[in-house]
């Protein structure tokens, strides 16, 4: 790193935002998924200044991720920018910037963009960085099986299945017969629903959408596989609908292998073994990894300043109320958190971000908080194919047709903005009604890209390459800090 630029990154300021009232509560929210997004809302009539800092510039609706990757939905759809979503939120300041460090004791977190690094003082810190994949102590399965956590993971799979399908169009067209099946067989770990949904719509695609586009390949005759080490698809929602899910994925061609565990990865296939300890090869170009979640690391940090422990998937454990151990200011919500057994799900986020929002004004107001957050189960669904799904609301339970159509309300429901809830409708009208999907651009940069920035190791310095931004993004936000004791907000 350059002299110059080293200076930059040191010279870490205290940032208050630009609107931000001297004197008044203020806010800081880390990140802009479910909790960051929800908590921010919550707080639209309260007398704060609030900070929402990510390292991402939109919020992004995950349960879609997998429409993304398979060519049905843009990823401008599923993940509006959040400036846009809270333009009108006049309390609100949103940053982007990846936060390294907090000091709870300090009340202070450190961001940093490109060569920017700021630091932003906080009365009351409300954290909701969610969680990243698990490759189970494995992370170097990652380069040939990318998981499905952010939009950038989402286009590179997109690039590698319809990829795939180019590659072996090439291979049949040369005579290259014994390349085939390598290239035309998919895998995919984890039987979850985010590896239910991926398995369905690679089958769908192969099966209805890409079938008269190829003139050397039947795009039909694709290998669909699904893996996972535990004895159930779906486990979450229970025998019955696991056994619906996998009879309806199995009628669509997907081959569904339980208790297989990977044990080993390459560029060519994956290596498998079976309850009885036989092992076996699954030669395969498109890998896509939906098995498991390692939480932010930004746990770790509030783990060693609070004492609270993490758990193996490196969760948090929150005190009932959502805060941690000695520090009633600072809440942490979603997937970051692990309490009573909650799901990692988008209601837990979004319940835990009004929740943690609702103390901080009640403190303010100089109301008693509430001690304990209770989690309302609106149910969870999963779709298998177009028209069937798969839906668990309290006790009752849903399959097929009406299932999918209480999916497509749900999630339309939820995606945030009017523009991307008419796109969205537009574009599965044209996927589930017609046989086309609107969005299957991929640029050899989307599968490459991460691979070679992972090669390039320390020498990838994206602020060497774009040019230094402290002076001007620093300048801009920089405030003195006029207030004398933050706890006495
Ligand atoms: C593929 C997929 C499908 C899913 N399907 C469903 C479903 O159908 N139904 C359901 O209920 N749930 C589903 N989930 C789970 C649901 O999306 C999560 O439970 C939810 O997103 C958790 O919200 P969160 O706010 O805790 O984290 P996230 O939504 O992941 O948000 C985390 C935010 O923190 C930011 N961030 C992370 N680290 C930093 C940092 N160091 N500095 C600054 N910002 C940071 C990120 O950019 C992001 O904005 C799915 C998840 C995935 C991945």
């Amino acid at each position: 790193m350059s002299d110059s630029l080293q200076d930059q990154r040191d010279s870490a300021v205290v940032a208050v935002p630009d609107g931000a009232v001297p004197g008044r509560h203020r806010v800081v929210i880390i990140g802009s998924g479910f909790g960051g997004l929800f908590s921010a809302r919550a707080l639209a009539d309260a007398d704060v200044d609030v900070t929402l800092i990510s390292s991402t510039t939109h919020h992004l609706f995950q349960p879609l991720l997998y429409q993304v990757a398979t060519g049905i939905l843009s990823e401008g759809l599923i993940a509006p920018a959040t400036r846009e979503v809270l333009a009108k939120q006049g309390n609100v300041e949103v940053v982007f910037g990846h936060v390294r460090e907090i000091d709870l004791a300090a009340r202070t977190v450190v961001a940093e963009a490109l060569s920017a690094r700021t630091t932003y003082s906080f009365d009351s810190l409300i954290v909701a960085a969610g969680a990243g994949q698990s490759y189970f102590g494995h992370p170097e399965f990652a380069r040939f099986a990318p998981g499905m956590k952010s939009i950038d993971d989402a286009l590179e799979l997109r690039g590698r299945i319809f990829g795939a399908f180019e590659m072996a169009e090439i291979a049949a067209a040369s005579g290259r017969e014994a390349d085939l099946e390598r290239l035309m067989t998919f895998v995919v770990v984890g039987a979850g629903a985010t590896g239910v949904e991926m398995a369905g719509q690679i089958a769908e695609l192969s099966k209805r959408t890409l079938r008269h586009d190829f003139r050397n390949i039947a795009s039909k005759n694709a290998r669909i596989v699904l893996l996972d080490a535990a004895d159930q698809v779906l486990p979450a929602f229970g025998d019955h609908l696991g056994d619906k899910a996998r009879k309806r994925l199995e009628s669509m061609g997907v081959e569904v292998q339980l208790g297989a565990k990977v044990i080993d990865l390459d560029a060519d296939g994956i290596e498998v073994e079976d309850p009885d300890g036989t092992r076996r090869r699954v030669e395969a170009l498109c890998k896509v990894w939906a098995a498991g979640v390692q939480a932010s690391e930004l746990g770790r940090t509030l783990s060693e300043q609070s004492g609270a422990e993490l758990d193996r998937a490196g969760r948090i454990h929150v005190q009932p109320d959502l805060t941690l151990p000695g520090y009633p200011n600072v809440y942490v919500v979603g997937d970051m958190i692990t309490l009573d057994n909650l799901p990692g799900v988008a209601q837990v986020a979004i319940q835990g971000g009004r929740f943690a929002a609702k103390q901080i004004v009640r403190r303010l107001q100089g109301e008693a908080t509430q001690e304990k957050f209770s989690y309302f189960d609106k149910g969870s669904m999963a779709t298998i194919s177009r028209f069937s799904a798969v839906a668990s609301v309290g006790r009752l339970r849903f399959s097929g047709f009406v299932a999918w159509l209480m999916w497509l309300a749900v999630h339309l429901f939820y995606i945030i903005g009017f523009k991307s809830q008419i796109g969205t409708f537009f574009h599965w009208a044209v996927s589930f009604l017609g046989r086309q999907r609107g969005e299957r651009t991929f640029t050899e940069q989307q599968i490459y890209a991460r691979l070679a920035i992972d090669r390039l190791g320390s020498d990838f310095r994206p602020s060497a390459d774009l040019g230094p931004a402290a002076p001007a993004a620093t300048g801009a936000i920089d405030r003195p800090d006029d207030r004398s004791d933050p706890s006495d907000a």
